[in-house]
């Protein structure tokens, strides 16, 4: 793919973007496997990328609902099938660890797709906290499996490569919808997932190749699920790893328009 079209849907293009600067903040401060850096006002801001707006990670706390993993090599239909939500267990409250605070089993929630999945969750009535177990198979914050998410990602990027633009190539994977809607649903899987990948193949070099794209980390790891791979390999970052892989806050898109503050010289408006 080539850089102009990535940078179109606004995304930093190679490792070496990110490069040193960004396994500075990666390996800054860590709290509870969170990679945190402050800034000027000592807010602790969980940075998915260099060039990118940071998120908090304490707005992904305040939402009050986190969620976190399990680890199961079920796929989604089989995680249906097997209704391994009722296997799901999250032993002691991940705020309390010492107990006390009420923590229980709170039910479970349905997801669309695949028909028929329930999350299991719990509830810490003293932290206003609920959590749920995401079990691998499954997308962060996106419907549907990480392995339909993967091979949606895959197959634009093979059709890019043999020369279509992510225009026609949204337009072969979706024609049941309009153009603009299957651009959209496309990109709003292949951004992501490039943040994904170039996160963790910055933070592992080696490991996972060296190109932030399915089919380089399909190659590198010799799988067809590495998505669902990269859960557990990227198992101790899952708190700040950006969906659809990980559980922090979602990518945004950097700003291109310097947001004027009161710091700013010029002129008085008229
Ligand atoms: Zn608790």
């Amino acid at each position: 793919m080539g850089i102009a079209e990535w940078a179109d849907v606004g995304f930093p293009e190679t490792v070496a973007e990110i490069g040193e600067a960004g396994r500075g903040w990666l390996s800054e401060k860590r709290d509870r496997g969170e990679a945190v850096a402050r800034d000027g006002h000592g807010v602790r801001r969980a940075k998915t990328f260099i060039g990118q707006r940071p998120a908090t990670v304490s707005a992904v706390r305040a939402s009050g609902r986190l969620q976190l993993r399990y680890a199961t090599a079920l796929t989604s239909e089989e995680y249906v099938r097997q209704k391994s939500w009722q296997q799901a267990s999250l032993e002691q409250c991940p705020l309390h660890r010492r107990g006390g605070c009420g923590f229980a089993r709170h039910g479970t929630y349905p997801r669309v797709k695949p028909a028929g999945t329930l999350i299991a969750r719990w509830y810490c009535p003293t932290g206003h906290t609920s959590f749920s177990l995401l079990p691998d198979c499954l997308a962060s914050r996106l419907g549907g499996s990480l392995d339909d998410v993967e091979d949606v990602v895959a197959t634009v990027e093979e059709k890019v490569a043999a020369g279509s633009s992510i225009e026609a190539a949204a337009e072969e994977i979706r024609p049941d919808i309009e153009l603009a809607s299957a651009l959209r649903w496309v990109r709003r899987r292949l951004g992501p997932v490039r943040v994904v990948l170039l996160a963790l193949v910055t933070l592992m070099p080696g490991r996972l190749g060296s190109e932030p794209r399915v089919g380089a980390v399909r190659e590198a790891l010799g799988s067809r699920q590495v998505l669902m791979g990269l859960r557990e390999i990227g198992s101790g970052h899952l708190a700040f790893l950006a969906p659809p892989v990980g559980f922090g806050p979602r990518h945004q898109r950097r700003r291109r328009r310097r947001r004027r503050t009161q710091h700013e010289t010029g002129p008085d408006p008229p």
